[in-house]
């Protein structure tokens, strides 16, 4: 796919998301690397189009090793040649041919480095560069050893020593040790010590160390390389209990993307910096959902009433991880999970109001919404068909005791 369709495409891609118009550019609050990063490591699971065009492309690269008989293969074998014994097609330069193929033979390196071997005759997998008795290949692993072996570019077969009918390893280096260099030597040795090569036996390619064939989903992870937040709690954030608004709204929380006033002064808009619900004190997302003294005063009564005494934690993050389950029935559990969505997402949307249509909302008023949003939620999952909705406004306690 070239990279100018990409652009294009991706840009429509990203429009969508954040709800952008040719005359209306909204504000991207999180970078399309972080949007394309998988849900564990704090994005949304896009997947970038020219990754995933990669690994689609290696398929056939992993077609061209397995279908060996096959019409197209010859093909491609007549005009490009072979490399890496036969596993890979050939980079033969030529002032004419398939640009597609060419982009599919340009990922071969890329695409070697996730296959390992399962060896067999030894004769098509590279003793240096191939994964094959570990997890990465010899020359990296042993790269003082390699310099000093005659043999860079041969086959594991040709590594193999029999003597006297027994197997053994010739690692044909061309000078004798020196007594600094024997424990790599003999790590080596050690490491390749539990393969044997069997000449009845064709060598056998695997992808990655799973031995599964080809995925084009798990292609696209090794492709992708990706860096992200090694510990956000996606399972906590993606319930598939709350609207998807709702979830995309905690994400955004925990990632501390949402508009509050110090992100929209970070960005260069000049605002006076004031919580509109207490304030006293300035906007930020951990203050607004957890710090502020309305928004304290609402947790308190929510976990008061499980009689619960708490510390508030630092941010929305170190809540969601820390809202682990207590002892509960079934349904009670779930309704326990959905209580710091339906806060924090109630509180967010109070302080819009405040905001642009300067409205005033009680704390008792504030609770009842919770309530509200807590009983439309578990109703849709038919987890309180014991209740009615006046139990959750007059005996929320009762509520609470029966779960
Ligand atoms: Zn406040």
């Amino acid at each position: 796919m070239p990279v100018s369709v990409v652009k294009i495409l991706e840009k429509k891609m990203r429009d969508f998301l954040w709800n952008d118009t040719t005359e209306k550019r909204r504000l991207h609050w999180v970078s399309w690397e972080g949007v394309c990063l998988p849900k564990a490591l704090g994005g949304l699971n896009v997947k970038k189009l020219r990754t995933m065009n990669r690994a689609l492309l290696a398929k056939w690269l992993w077609r061209f090793g397995d279908e060996k008989d096959a019409l197209w293969r010859r093909i491609i074998l007549e005009k490009y040649g072979e490399s890496h014994w036969g596993w890979n097609p050939g980079q033969r330069v030529m002032p004419y041919g398939s640009g597609i193929w060419r982009g599919i033979a340009n990922i071969g390196t890329d695409f070697r480095k996730w296959t390992s071997f399962s060896v067999g005759n030894g004769k098509s997998i590279s003793f240096w560069e191939d994964h094959w008795c570990m997890d990465g290949a010899l020359r990296t692993r042993f790269p003082t050893v390699f310099l000093m072996c005659d043999l860079k570019e041969e086959c594991v077969a040709a590594f193999v020593r029999v003597e006297n009918g027994c197997k053994g390893w010739d690692l044909h280096l061309r000078r004798s040790l020196n007594d600094w260099e024997l424990e790599e030597v003999g790590e080596l040795l050690m490491t390749i010590s539990d393969c044997t090569v069997n000449e009845e036996v064709a060598d056998q390619r695997r992808w990655d160390t799973t031995g599964k064939t080809y995925l084009v989903s798990a292609a696209y992870t090794k492709f992708a390389q990706n860096n992200g937040v090694t510990d956000f709690p996606a399972s906590l954030v993606w319930r598939t209990e709350t609207p998807s608004k709702v979830n995309f709204f905690v994400w955004a929380t925990v990632l501390r993307k949402i508009p509050t006033m110090d992100s929209l002064k970070r960005r260069e808009f000049y605002l006076p910096n004031r919580c509109e619900m207490c304030g006293c004190c300035e906007e930020t997302a951990s203050h607004l959902l957890l710090h502020c003294s309305v928004a304290n005063e609402v947790w308190n009564f929510f976990l008061g009433a499980f009689s619960l005494r708490w510390c508030s934690p630092s941010s929305p993050a170190a809540m969601i991880h820390a809202w682990s389950g207590c002892k509960f029935s079934k349904e009670g559990k779930t309704l326990w999970s959905l209580i710091p969505h339906a806060i924090f997402w109630v509180l967010w949307k109070i302080r819009n109001d405040v905001i642009f249509n300067s409205k005033l909302y009680p704390f008792h008023v504030i609770v009842l919404k919770v309530k509200s949003t807590l009983y439309y939620w578990g109703k849709g999952l038919g987890i309180l068909d014991q209740f009615w909705f006046q139990d959750f406004v007059f005996r929320w306690e009762t509520v609470v005791q029966a779960l």
